[in-house]
């Protein structure tokens, strides 16, 4: 069966009720057996597991093809598990445009405890491949990258990753398992912040890592998730769960109304340029074609003409997006990204990122044109 009825229909809990719908099962702690040392129902205290987070991992894993999957309470959380894993002396290759914050919980984080990384433009492969120290572990990607998506060719990257003996990791938070599934191109860990597309509603902080098989370092990170327990509660599990199950309704159209706005947008005089794998003007679009299916996703950048006053003005000007962070709820967002990252960051003064939401096309369409008219 293909993952969307399965989803639905596999790993949901019944207890007996008759209730079709899963229920939330609250209690920190489980009861033992008659014999005084097993656990008959396999759960024995909600750090280490509980049914509802259990349900929601079987569901991950099946949507990605993993092997099997560990979830957090945020996708960073995840991403701190990750480098957790590592030793002192590690080395990692870090995109140059990585999402801001996994920069920064190496540097106030990690950089403590001896490891470094290399920042890299990982659209260039020999670039990437001269960045390989000796005691390099681990090659980051994540595509399409934030907030100038680009694209990294993730076959080409893992290749370059077994050469050197490296693991990989994809932060697959903006393609989502409907347009790409790193698993299946051979990455090793799929990273997400599930508060995005999975949660869909912007109103659920999780994350989640899927193994593409259930090695040594997942047996490690595992034993972190239930030690460590930056673990998503109950509730939120189920939230989860019950929004993965209109996962594949609303990612078409995300991406069709990013699409149609990314062209609309690119032929506008007040627009020098927008950021859209789904355009053929992207410069990575023919990698786009090969590894994503069923649209680019529902993310795209713009650069407006003039400064950072014309963009914070256009930003001000929309009514239907809301000048907000974050991403991937059915609400469309626009967010000026240089604001948030600070003057360190590379990021134009003049990008918008924008988060496109599930409204008609035509409303958000109307609301750029009203907009643009007022810059
Ligand atoms: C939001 C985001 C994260 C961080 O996830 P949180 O759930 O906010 O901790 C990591 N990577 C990408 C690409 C993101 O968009």
């Amino acid at each position: 069966m293909e993952f969307s009825t399965r989803i639905i229909h596999e790993d949901n809990i019944k207890d007996g009720s008759g209730a079709v719908m899963s229920p939330i099962i609250l209690s920190t702690t489980f009861e033992r057996g008659e014999d005084g040392i097993n656990y008959p129902g396999g759960y024995f205290y909600s750090r280490y597991d509980n049914p509802n987070r259990n349900a929601l991992e079987n569901k991950l894993a099946k949507m990605e093809n993993g092997a099997t999957c560990v979830s957090f309470a945020s996708g960073l959380a995840a991403a701190t598990n990750v480098f957790q894993s590592l030793k002192s002396g590690d080395h990692i290759i870090i995109p140059d445009d990585t999402y801001f914050s996994i920069r920064s919980i190496l540097d106030q984080m990690f950089a403590a405890f001896g490891i470094r990384y290399t920042l890299v433009d990982m659209t260039d492969l020999a670039g990437v491949e001269k960045a390989i120290q000796p005691n390099t572990v681990l090659i980051w990607m994540e595509t399409p990258s934030n907030p100038s998506l680009k694209i990294t060719d993730i076959e080409a990257i893992v290749r370059i990753a077994k050469k050197h003996n490296c693991f990989t990791v994809a932060d697959n938070t903006w393609a989502t398992p409907f347009y790409t599934k790193p698993t299946d191109l051979g990455v090793d860990i799929t990273l997400h912040s599930t508060t995005k597309y999975l949660g869909g509603h912007s109103d659920i902080l999780g994350g989640a890592l899927i193994f593409k098989n259930a090695d040594e370092r997942y047996e490690r990170i595992r034993a972190f998730q239930k030690l460590g327990g930056a673990v998503p509660s109950p509730y939120d599990c189920w939230l989860l769960c019950r929004s993965l199950t209109t996962f594949v309704a609303r990612m078409p159209i995300h991406s069709n109304n990013a699409m149609q706005l990314a062209s609309y947008l690119e032929a506008h005089p007040k627009i020098e340029r927008v950021l859209y794998p789904g355009l053929t003007s992207h410069p990575q679009h023919p990698i786009a074609v090969k590894q994503m299916q069923n649209g680019y996703g529902g993310m795209l950048s713009i650069l407006v003409k003039g400064d950072r006053s014309s963009a914070l003005k256009l930003a001000d000007a929309l009514n239907l997006f809301t000048h907000a962070t974050s991403l991937g709820g059915v609400e469309s967002l626009i967010e000026h990204r240089k604001s948030i990252e600070g003057e360190a960051s590379p990021t134009a003064d003049n990008l918008l990122r924008i988060s496109v939401g599930i409204e008609d096309i035509k409303d958000l369409v109307e609301d750029f044109k009203q907009a643009l008219e007022k810059i």
